[in-house]
């Protein structure tokens, strides 16, 4: 994406200072650019008479129910002549929709945007948000258009949403559009962030708009119909917050609650438990992450779902060999959303999130800044405990001791100096549990073995405390250690093959490679190795 769009923010009193979490008290200093993005829209509210009505999606909305504040209603248009790419058919079923449907003529102009589903109520989302520490008092959705919500077969309402559809009042400069490379990344490391056992958005389709969309070369633009478990972020709040709206953020937090956390509207503190509950998620996630070497690589607060998703695959990727230090993004210059980071940042970003619910927390806000920093004080141990849990499971530990916390650390820093494949070594491990079996396979992944034999005689003798057969220990092992992640050659190179040859049989293997990804597939073995020198992903860019 351009990256002008990121760096065009108003002065902001929020700068990441020394790395430091502080709670500001308050939000009411700022001098606000307080567009009223209403007054854009000029008919828009009104949809184009061309936009044909169809069946089939069983939408119950509920954001469109909040006041007209919350968003813009507009049409998608970014689709001439759509061409399918893909249906994700097991989602497609979990929603309770007619794959075969989704398929067919009209399905895929309703997936690229052309035409609107009945019951269809699109609106693009207002939020704000800080990108890269500035805040930005009104960000929204510039290019998705949320096309409604759908109850799927558990019950659980999910909204979907379509990216890359057209222009919105939140465009700012921007065109609306997607190019087809980023909405293949977003469909396919969604998807293995799905297959891992990760809380994520999902992909239920893309297709092709047949339009030709200017970035620095000339590109194939494309649509993401995406599924979450809400499109509420972080910055959704801020953008209430930031203007003093604080019946704006109590609609907003109550909508979350009752849609995600329906615990939290009976309890003593319902704010508090709201609070409580998405530090908890966010804190789960991130060790999530860390546990596979994924990189979100854009932790703004608008890139962060209170629901506890990952949301907004950008210039994401995964980590090959292990350094806490890594950083793909081209745009992340000083690192800030480098791998190692991530959990600092997580609590940076959930400080402005209880920032904005400051009065709901408290009359007084001496009091409320107390329940606040309370609720912030649980991310640390919660965020360590999940973390030390993954890699006590990762090492294949059925039991917690103390001293597990320094043995896993001794690999990882091993492995940092090493420069040894994060994935590669773990899955590997399974198969090193007894001196001599399997070891070589290990060994050959550092750079100086001699680490890999001095840090194995401690595990060996840890794991020889548990009464865990070879086989019981291996099974486990595999089964948290995938074999087969988002490398980011193999991503790179199936963009390349679909953009540049109109090539998707290597976004279908993949997909297919990656959807089991703790399963041995033999006869896609290379799709585990690490990249040659030559083909290493050096930056990522931007999902636009
Ligand atoms: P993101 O990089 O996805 O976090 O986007 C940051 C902000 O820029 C969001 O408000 C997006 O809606 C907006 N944006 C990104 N790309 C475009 C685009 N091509 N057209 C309009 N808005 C965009
Ligand atoms: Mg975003």
């Amino acid at each position: 994406m351009g990256s002008d769009l990121h760096s065009r923010s108003p002065a902001s009193a929020y700068k990441v200072q020394s790395r430091e979490v502080r709670l500001a008290p308050t939000l009411g200093s700022h001098v606000l650019d307080f567009t009223s993005w209403a007054h854009d829209l000029s008919g828009s509210n009104t949809f184009p008479a061309e936009i044909a009505m169809t069946f089939h999606f069983p939408f119950t909305n509920s954001y469109a129910r909040l006041p007209e504040r919350f968003y813009a209603r507009v049409a998608p248009t970014a689709a001439t002549a759509p061409k399918l790419i893909k249906v994700n058919r097991d989602l497609a079923l979990e929603l309770g929709l007619d794959p075969d449907w989704l398929t067919s003529p009209e399905g895929v102009e309703i997936i690229a945007g052309k035409r609107l589903a009945e019951g269809s109520e699109p609106i693009a989302t207002a939020y704000a948000g800080h990108q890269f520490g500035n805040f930005v008092p009104q960000l929204g959705d510039g290019r998705a258009i949320l096309l409604g919500e759908v109850i799927d077969q558990a019950g659980k309402r999910r909204d979907i949403q379509l990216k890359g559809s057209g222009r919105t009042p939140f465009s700012r400069g921007g065109d609306g559009k997607a190019a087809l490379g980023p909405v293949l990344r977003e469909y396919v490391v969604s998807e293995a962030m799905a297959a891992l056992g990760i809380p994520t958005t999902r992909a239920l389709a893309a297709a092709t708009t047949g339009e030709t969309i200017v970035r620095d070369t000339l590109l194939p633009g494309a649509v993401l119909a995406r599924v979450a478990s809400s499109h509420v972020r972080v910055g959704t709040f801020q953008f209430f917050a930031a203007r003093g709206d604080t019946e704006g953020v109590r609609l907003l937090a109550d909508h979350v609650m009752s849609r995600n956390y329906p615990h939290a509207p009976g309890a003593e503190r319902p704010y508090r438990a709201l609070l409580d509950a998405v530090i908890a998620a966010q804190a789960e996630l991130i060790a999530r992450w860390l546990m596979v070497g994924f990189i979100h690589g854009v932790m703004n607060t608008d890139n962060m779902s209170v629901a506890g998703e990952t949301i907004d695959y950008g210039p994401c990727a995964f980590m090959d060999a292990y350094d806490p230090a890594t950083v793909f993004s081209s745009i992340d210059r000083l690192g800030r959303y480098a791998y190692g980071n991530q959990p600092q940042i997580g609590l940076w970003n959930l400080t402005r999130f209880a920032e904005t619910l400051l009065p709901l927390l408290n009359e007084d806000q001496e009091q409320a800044i107390g329940e606040a920093q309370e609720a912030l004080s649980t991310f640390a141990p919660l965020f360590q405990r999940a973390y030390n849990e993954g890699l006590r499971k990762k090492l294949g530990l059925f039991t917690e001791r103390e001293e597990d916390a320094a043995l896993a650390g001794g690999l990882l820093s091993a492995m940092a100096q090493n420069q040894v494949d994060f994935t590669l070594l773990f899955r590997r491990l399974a198969d090193a549990q007894v001196e001599g079996d399997g070891d070589e396979a290990v060994r050959a992944l550092f750079v100086d073995p001699a680490a890999y034999q001095a840090w194995v005689p401690g595990w060996r003798a840890r794991i020889a405390a548990e009464p865990q057969d070879i086989a019981t220990r291996r099974a486990a092992m595999r089964a948290v250690n995938p074999a087969y992640i988002p490398r980011n050659h193999r991503v790179e190179a199936m963009i390349e093959a679909a953009v540049a040859q109109g090539d998707f049989a290597p976004f279908e293997e993949l997909l297919s490679v990656l959807s089991r990804p703790y399963d041995d597939q033999p006869e896609f073995a290379h799709y585990a190795q690490p990249p040659a020198e030559e083909e290493r992903v050096h930056a990522t860019f931007c999902g636009t």
